[in-house]
Parts: C-alpha cells; structure tokens; sequence
C-alpha cells in the first residue's frame, strides 16, 4: 500500500482554502512528510495524525513555504511527554541541509535540538538511489532547477507503484528521467501558461513534462491565485493525455 495525501496544496501566499506546501505519504506501516510548508502539523492534526507517527521527512528546498514547519515539529518534539515516547525519526534534505539546520539552530537554540539517538539528518545528492532509509521503499533524486540544489523525489514500493514528487520546479530533464514510467508525478502548476515565472511550471510545461515521462496520473498542485484564476486543466490537456487531477487540501491519491 502506498498513499499520498494533500496537506497543502497551495503557496506560501497565505488562503483559506489551500495550506502550504506538504503531503503526507503513507505505506503499510510507516507515514512520511513530503516538504513542510506552515501549518502543515495542524493539518495533519486535523486528520487525526500525531506529529509523533512521522517516520521521516523529506525536504526540497528550503524555501520557507516548504520547510517552516520543520521548525515547528523539533520544536513539538521537545516536549517532554513526547520526547520519552517518540521513536527516532529522520530529517532528509538537499546538499546544504546541515548548513541550513544550523542556520535554525543560530535563532531557535536548545529550543529545536533533539538528541542524535532521536534524529538522524540525512543530507542527500541529486542522482541518488537510496535503500535501507524507508522499510520497502526505494527513494531516487533528481535536481529540479528551481533553486541550486532543490531536489525532486521518486518512491518505488515493490507491489504498490512509484510516486514521483517534484516540489518546485524548472522543465527539467533530470526530473522527466525521474519520473520516467511513474504511475503518479505530484508536480508544481505556480503560473497560468499566459504569465510564466522563471523557475517554475505552467499547465503547459506540467503537460509536457508529463507527457514526455510517460506517467500514468499527473496530480498538479502549488496554484498561486493566478494559476487559479485559470483554466488549468485545458492548458494542461494540450499536452498530456493520462489522467489529470486539480489536487486540493485533504485530496488522497494512491499511484
Ligand atoms: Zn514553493
Ligand atoms: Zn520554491
């Protein structure tokens, strides 16, 4: 079995309806986090997950609305009842997330350190093939382009089918190799085709990205209010012909 749910399908542009960035995967036995925009712990709340049933998370880029919430969860961790129960956890991110975590460190302290038995911080490289860090999961990187290092990421279980989640992105071949054959990509759809923005997708370009990956289902998500005000789903369809799903908050999609 394996699952993802929309925490938050929006941007960091603050709406009712649409949360930050995060999605909640889930397989027979173990739930990670897929990027962790602001008040993605509550949504998980509101689906009746403790912060404290999180195996893993895995970052893409540290842009504040894909990665506030990591503040929030060392900071949950921490507290005392939770600290002596909670089962060690991971952090993965792209190369710097070290860097990156002391940079947390420098303005939240002792407030955000767990012990290392708790938390393992796991930096990882474009191109990677990783066993052994998720129980039945193969986890594969690719760079996005959106910034230097952001990476996208590709979960293969060995009955259930393979899930590529791209975080923002560029049209970018790496992450089309990625995604080749995948039965579900999560990709970015920031701007309407009429008003493309450097370092991410249009309906468009999604399509295309799609299409030339050869995926069987294309969830968009990341709509700024622009790409909302859009017709999304036809930009897209001139260009991929598999099944196309509009993601929303609370949305779960199996590969
Ligand atoms: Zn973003
Ligand atoms: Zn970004």
């Amino acid at each position: 079995m394996m699952k993802v749910t929309f925490l938050g399908s929006g941007t960091g542009v603050p709406l009712a309806s649409r949360a930050s960035p995060s999605l909640l995967l889930s397989t027979e036995n173990e739930l990670y986090l897929l990027d962790l925009g602001p008040g993605a712990l509550r949504r998980l709340a509101h689906l009746g997950i403790s912060h404290e049933q999180i195996s893993g998370v895995f970052i893409t880029h540290f842009h504040l609305d894909h990665s506030l919430d990591l503040v929030h969860l060392l900071f949950a961790t921490r507290h005392p009842p939770v600290l002596r129960k909670r089962a060690p956890f991971f952090i993965a991110g792209p190369l710097g997330f070290n860097q990156f975590l002391s940079g947390l460190h420098s303005a939240y302290g002792k407030w955000i350190s767990l012990p290392e038995k708790l938390l393992k911080v796991v930096e990882i490289e474009p191109g990677s093939h990783i066993t052994g860090l998720c129980p039945r999961l193969t986890v594969r990187t690719a760079s996005t382009g959106h910034t230097p290092r952001s990476l996208a990421y590709r979960f293969d279980h060995p009955r259930a089918g393979s899930i590529v989640y791209t975080g923002d992105t560029t049209c970018s071949q790496e992450v089309i190799e990625l995604a080749q054959g995948a039965d579900l990509m999560v990709t970015e759809c920031s701007f309407p085709d009429e008003m493309p923005v450097e370092g991410h997708l249009t309906p468009a370009l999604a399509g295309k990205m799609a299409h030339e990956a050869e995926v069987r289902k294309l969830a968009l998500c990341h709509f700024y209010p622009e790409a909302l005000a859009s017709n999304i789903s036809e930009q897209c369809r001139g260009h991929f012909h598999g099944e196309l799903v509009l993601s929303s908050d609370g949305l779960v999609l199996g590969p």
